[in-house]
């Protein structure tokens, strides 16, 4: 009989493998093509992906929401808008009525939406030219908590300031600045980025007093 333990690593393998599969497709080495998802998440974590990348840990079904409804046949397909001479690639979850919806996984039932996925929702609208937009965030219980965005010209600028800060740290071969906030706990870099190993030798607290030991 299946032990539990076991069952439970089959669940995560499980979760695992679909989650590869949904993935959004970056190629690390084209750094003319800037993903949406990038720039709304911390420029560190995106740098990493691409530069040294670190597989994520995926705590359930739940996550995998989004990239299942993408691939879909009501799913929207990918989607470029040009600045300057970079391509900025987004994917909406879906498109309904002329509106873009995304689908967001959640633990608590949320008074306001999350700021990553507004910005996610607003770019999406500038990409497919569309004017309203939904973010539809989904409960362990089933349960859905609606919010509703018209696009906005401000938010959508500070996303192209950051394709241009990606884009240009990529070429210089610079690691982003830290962007502390609650996704780092459990961001798969947190040990490079908060705990650096320390070459130092053990100093007493007398001899850091300058005191003599006699
Ligand atoms: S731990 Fe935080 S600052 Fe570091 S890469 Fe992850 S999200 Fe960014």
């Amino acid at each position: 009989m299946m032990g539990d333990r076991d069952f439970r690593s089959v669940v995560k393998n499980a979760v695992d493998s679909i989650g590869r599969e949904l993935e959004i497709e970056i190629d690390a080495k084209d750094i003319k093509t800037i993903h949406l998802k990038e720039v709304v998440q911390c420029l560190r974590r995106s740098y990493y992906d691409r530069v040294d990348p670190k597989e994520v840990e995926r705590r359930g079904f739940n996550d995998l929401l989004a990239g299942m409804l993408r691939k879909l046949q009501y799913g929207s397909n990918p989607k470029e808008f040009a600045i300057d001479d970079i391509k900025l690639k987004g994917h909406a979850d879906m498109i309904a009525d002329d509106s873009i919806v995304l689908f967001r996984p959640t633990n608590t039932i949320l008074e306001t939406p999350q700021a990553n996925d507004l910005l996610y929702l607003n770019a999406c609208m500038w990409i497919y030219d569309k004017k309203d937009g939904i973010i539809i965030y989904i409960t362990g219980n089933k349960e859905e908590i609606m919010f509703s965005l018209t696009r906005d010209k401000k938010m959508f600028e500070e996303v192209i300031r950051r394709i241009r800060v990606l884009s240009d740290l990529l070429k210089e071969q610079k690691t982003p600045i830290l962007e502390p906030s609650n996704d780092c706990t459990d961001c798969q870099y947190y040990q490079r980025c908060f705990i650096t190993k320390k070459n130092t030798k053990q100093v007493s607290l007398s001899e850091m007093l300058g005191l003599s030991k006699d």
